[in-house]
């Protein structure tokens, strides 16, 4: 019979890409539901619209104040400046263009490999901070077909880092096959209805910035695909909760 020598070790430690919307704010309360310290990270790219960036301190505080089992758990949070991001896309969310479908089939709003860009930095800060697991709301289900998104992509780059930082580094995607009702139900699930008030309250998503419209799903412009995806999945779990 051989001993087993080393058994490798669970995550415990986890970086949750943060960017104050919908799916991450979902994440942060997944990844403090199951792990003894969360952090959290954040891209600034010279988005055209500084809202969400301007959600991450409130969501955080708020989760701090009505969450008290979480609280202990929640550690420092990372904003890393990315201009240089924005200076080499050409896209509708950095660039003042309205956002349409291109010959590629995907939206005017794609920042090519930009997923891949954060998951990079986040592993550095990870490294640095011994933190094993990488939390991320990419998801294949109810997107627009973003390829930096998809599961095989998070498996190679799960795969990748770990090689380049010669340490076992995890990435989570709890919402990978979820569609936006689903979202709204795990945060239900994981939170309640204070976290889904939360989620409605202080999150943004709307592409267009409108942080001045109040529906009863959050904020936003409601025309635009984030804000039709979001109120879409919304109406969608409450049909499916009053059944
Ligand atoms: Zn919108």
């Amino acid at each position: 019979m051989t001993a087993v020598s080393s058994v490798p070790s669970v995550p415990s430690r986890a970086l949750v890409l943060f960017s104050g919307g919908q799916d991450s704010t979902t994440c942060l309360a997944w990844a403090l539901q199951r792990y003894a310290h969360v952090e959290t990270i954040g891209f600034d790219y010279g988005q055209r619209h500084r809202v969400e960036l301007d959600c991450r301190p409130v969501l955080r505080q708020r989760v701090r104040e009505r969450f008290p089992q979480w609280a202990p758990k929640l550690g420092d949070d990372h904003l890393l400046d990315l201009a240089l991001l924005g200076q080499i896309s050409d896209t509708a969310l950095t660039q003042d263009k309205a956002i349409e479908m291109q010959a590629s089939g995907l939206p005017s709003s794609f920042v090519p490999a930009r997923n891949l860009i954060f998951l990079g930095f986040a592993a550095s800060v990870a490294y640095r901070r011994g933190l094993d697991v990488l939390v991320g709301g990419m998801c294949e289900t109810d997107y627009s077909g973003y390829p930096d998104c998809r599961d095989n992509t998070m498996k190679a780059m799960q795969l990748a880092l770990s090689l380049g930082l010669d340490t076992r580094l995890t990435i989570e995607t709890p919402l990978m096959w979820l569609d936006k009702a689903q979202t709204w139900g795990l945060a239900h699930s994981l939170g309640g209805a204070p976290l889904v008030e939360l989620i409605e309250q202080d999150t943004h998503t709307c592409y267009l910035g409108d942080h001045h419209t109040r529906h009863d799903w959050g904020w936003g412009c409601g025309q635009c695909p984030a804000c039709e995806l979001r109120a879409r999945g919304h109406a969608a779990w409450r049909e499916a909760t009053r059944a």
